[in-house]
């Protein structure tokens, strides 16, 4: 659990589309699985999980406005800007409650530290990782106190 109370904030390359959250990211990791890599056209993905109270969009100055999103299997939305293209969020009606962000659109990705891998099973194997942090062949546990 990352304890993290402050407001944070994040955009797009061109900042059409930009965010703002209050309160605690809940989660933050890696994921490895074959549709996050494809999305971002990278071989690693990096998240934080944020509540949806507290979060908000905010497109083309618009408070509030959703982006353009593409629903890549049932239930999910991945966000990205119409403008630019950059990949922006994850969001599923699996996951009720909560909006995972790609950490690199944060105005300061540097101001966050990821505590696990996800779909590891899914790892490329030309990409050399040398973090001690847990990974996870699947999904994590959906209890994040059941998480290590
Ligand atoms: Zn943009
Ligand atoms: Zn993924």
């Amino acid at each position: 659990m990352i304890t993290t109370t402050s407001s944070s904030s994040g955009h797009c390359l061109c900042r059409n589309v930009r965010y703002r959250f209050e309160g605690p990211r809940t989660w933050a990791c890696f994921c490895h699985c074959e549709e996050c890599r494809r999305n971002c056209a990278a071989p690693i993905v990096a998240y934080i999980g944020v509540p949806l109270d507290g979060f908000r969009w905010q497109v083309n100055e618009q408070e509030g406005t959703e982006p353009a999103f593409y629903p890549s299997s049932q239930g999910v939305k991945r966000f990205f800007c119409n403008q630019c293209g950059t990949p922006m969020a994850f969001q599923a009606e699996h996951y009720p409650g909560e909006i995972h962000l790609y950490a690199a659109t944060l105005e300061n990705p540097q101001d966050f530290e990821p505590s696990f891998h996800v779909h590891y099973r899914e790892k490329l194997s030309w990409l050399h990782l040398d973090d001690s942090l847990h990974r996870y062949p699947g999904s994590a546990p959906a209890d994040p106190d059941q998480r290590i």
